[in-house]
């Protein structure tokens, strides 16, 4: 029994806001990204290896905010979070305010992996990433004619901007979660945050616990959404503990904390969660999110609306 789930952020996201066009490259965009992750499961691979190329997937996509589809912070450069987390071994790994890698959910694995550390921030973190050989790409990779609009637009209304919400603003991350055949799970996020982003800040998506969360105990989490409130909401960790401690199914948990805990803070966003016995929830309580999962047994969609 295998199970993989992902998104590619959540927001003010309706029939009215993107064109059919649109619509079929967001739909290909993650039936690209399941088909990367799925094949890892289908031939006996583990849930790290499985979250791992579903999100360099999606985040090689130019329309997610995330790698080379990255928005731009005020600065006018990319500064990317990502973070992975292995249920079987409660190891992670973490990268915050990262330039010019081209997939930065493999910096964090390789954190995880190949040091001693949990997180690295910039320049640091880049620092790390050449001395380990891993793929670096030039400011031109990640421009976008249409990100650097919103930057302008956010510019001249000075606000920070999420990436799926009307004002075309930005808020937008892409994550994978799954469960393997040996009952391991791992889940794995990565964004480039907010557009017009100021006075390096970083959201949920490099926080374990807040954005990102697996333990083969109970599930693995991967958060989208208004970053601030998911890291007060202690999000990813808090659906593992709902379960862990107060025996609540896994639909139960993702309820609770998104429809209710979250939303009674004013957190817009939802998550993708599968659980140890392959169960998979996908909540959220904003218009819409990216996202779609597949089990062994060939069940599974593809969805971006309500
Ligand atoms: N959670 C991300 C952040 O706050 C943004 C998003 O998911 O849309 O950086």
């Amino acid at each position: 029994m295998y199970t993989i789930a992902i998104h590619g952020g959540s927001g003010t996201i309706s029939r009215s806001e993107i064109t059919p066009e649109q619509e079929k490259e967001y739909r290909q965009g993650l039936e690209n990204a399941l088909d990367a992750g799925y094949a890892v499961l289908a031939r006996g691979g583990s849930a790290l290896d499985a979250v791992e190329q579903a999100v360099r997937s999606l985040e090689d996509f130019e329309k997610f905010n995330a790698g080379r589809g990255s928005v731009f912070s005020a600065n006018g450069r990319h500064e990317m979070d990502a973070s992975i987390m292995c249920g079987q071994t409660l190891k992670a790994g973490a990268v915050a305010g990262v330039t010019n890698i081209r997939n930065p959910i493999t910096l964090a694995r390789t954190v995880m992996e190949r040091s001693e550390n949990v997180f690295l921030l910039s320049p640091g973190a880049e620092e790390f990433a050449r001395e380990q050989g891993l793929a670096v790409e030039p400011d031109d990779y990640f421009y976008t004619d249409y990100r650097f609009q919103q930057l302008k637009e956010a510019q001249e209304a000075n606000r920070t901007q999420l990436d799926h919400s009307r004002s075309n603003t930005g808020k937008g991350t892409v994550g994978a979660v799954a469960l393997d055949e040996k009952g391991n799970l791992a889940a794995a996020t990565s964004t480039g945050g907010l557009t017009n982003k100021k006075y390096g800040r970083v959201g949920d998506t490099p926080v374990i616990g807040g954005g990102t969360y697996a333990n083969n105990q109970t599930c693995a989490v991967s958060c989208t959404g208004y970053g601030e409130f998911f890291i007060r909401a202690v999000v990813a960790y808090d659906i593992s503990c709902l379960m862990e401690y107060k025996g609540l199914s896994l639909q139960e948990a993702c309820d609770w904390v998104v429809q209710h805990k979250l939303k009674d803070m004013g957190g817009e966003g939802g998550l993708i969660a599968v659980d140890r016995s392959g169960n998979v929830a996908l909540p959220f309580n904003s218009e819409g999110m990216y996202r779609g999962w597949r089990n062994a047994a060939g069940e599974g969609e593809v969805a971006i609306f309500a």
